[in-house]
């Protein structure tokens, strides 16, 4: 080998290395979870759930693999896809088989670990209105003219069905049970409803919830890119349904959803059943300083850690014998809140067990009914 070939060997070399290099060793895009904050309870995981979403396969703006995508940004760890089955908008432009968006969505949830649930959406006039099936195995056969039969066909695959947004497309915009809903429940095909879609909140539909033994549930119902969603800084997170699974996994949620076992985390609330929303508070509130001392003047300081990202609103529902609360307090999401506390009389000595009863007025049992909780805490009265 000449010296001059040798230099040009030695330059191939170099050149391919670099381009090596470049390719394998320059930067990378760092993808971002920002992950939901709410604490697991006892005996159960909180799965952060949105079971009612749109593709271009219905009347969605967006291809199904983004929504995916969105949900694993969002902190989610399942979704269902629901495109409708009666309206496809873009059916010249893509595939009216029903399963399609699933299964185009699939690899992409198996790669980042995210549990998609095959689901569509039942869309009648009302009533009976839309209703989600989620669950299905074949889309396809819930594609038929009568509303019962697309129920039953869904049913027929071990589908969870419920009713979504209620008073969508009532003439007076009200939630109306109407006989329909009584023949569909009767036949034991409903198990849930909506109690938020999108920005909306359906104080009926949690009534209805706790009479009829159905299932809460908040989804986004998102047609667009998730990101036209959020308001920055008013409303910046999708709906969601909190499901208490026994593991991560699609079968505990399809046996949680019909065990009821859920809770709706939406709008700055959660709403769900006492039984449900007491143990969240309880994981949530850690009291700093379960002791307090009231040496200056009668007056101490009492500090809570709130580890769940949800700021709890609370108003006192009556004030402890010897010592004086706030009447309102927030204890903000994932952060420690400090509020004063004042003996009522400068004459009390020792220690004493206070529980002070407040009502959290953003964690609703019913409608307009907030959470009663208790905090316990000692004061230390010196003089
Ligand atoms: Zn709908
Ligand atoms: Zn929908």
């Amino acid at each position: 080998m000449s010296r001059s070939r040798s230099y040009r060997f030695s330059s191939l070399v170099v050149f391919i290395s670099a381009s090596l290099f470049f390719t394998f060793a320059g930067p990378v895009r760092a993808e971002v979870r920002t992950e939901v904050k709410i604490p697991n309870i006892p005996e159960y995981t909180i799965l952060k759930c949105d079971f009612h979403t749109h593709t271009v396969f219905s009347d969605g703006d967006v291809w199904p693999t983004v929504r995916v995508e969105e949900a694993w940004r969002d902190g989610l760890d399942a979704i269902a896809i629901t495109d409708h089955i009666e309206y496809q908008p873009h059916k010249k432009d893509v595939s009216t088989d029903h399963n399609r968006s699933y299964e185009l969505a699939e690899p992409q949830a198996q790669a980042l670990g995210m549990i998609l649930i095959r689901g569509a959406e039942i869309t009648r006039s009302l009533p009976p209105g839309h209703f989600n099936a989620i669950f299905i195995k074949d889309a396809n056969p819930l594609d038929t003219k009568e509303y019962l039969d697309a129920i039953k066909a869904a049913i027929d695959q071990g589908a969870f069905v419920f009713w979504n947004h209620p008073s969508f497309s009532h003439p007076k915009g009200i939630s109306e049970w109407f006989p329909e809903h009584t023949t569909i429940l009767e036949k034991g095909w409903m198990y849930g409803i909506e109690v938020v879609n999108g920005r909306t909140y359906y104080p009926e539909s949690q009534q209805w919830c706790l009479e009829k033994k159905l299932t809460m549930m908040a989804d986004s119902d998102i047609h667009d890119p998730i990101g036209m969603y959020s308001i920055p800084g008013v409303e910046e997170k999708r709906p969601m349904t909190l499901v208490l699974a026994k593991e991560r996994t699609p079968e505990a949620i399809k046996e949680a959803l019909f065990a009821r076992k859920t809770v709706v985390y939406a709008l700055g609330m959660l709403i769900g059943e006492e039984q449900y929303l007491k143990p969240i508070f309880d994981a949530s509130i850690n009291v700093l300083n379960p002791s307090v001392n009231l040496s200056a003047g009668g007056r101490g300081i009492c500090q809570i850690r709130n580890n769940s990202e949800v700021s709890f609103e609370l108003e006192c529902a009556a004030q402890p014998e010897d010592i004086t609360v706030p009447q309102s307090l927030v204890l903000y999401g994932d952060k420690v809140t400090r509020f004063p506390i004042k003996a009522k009389s400068k004459e009390t000595t020792g220690t004493k067990k206070v529980k002070v009863s407040y009502v959290v007025k953003n964690l609703l049992i019913a409608p307009k009914t907030g959470l009663p909780v208790t905090l316990d805490f000692e004061a230390v009265f010196t003089k």
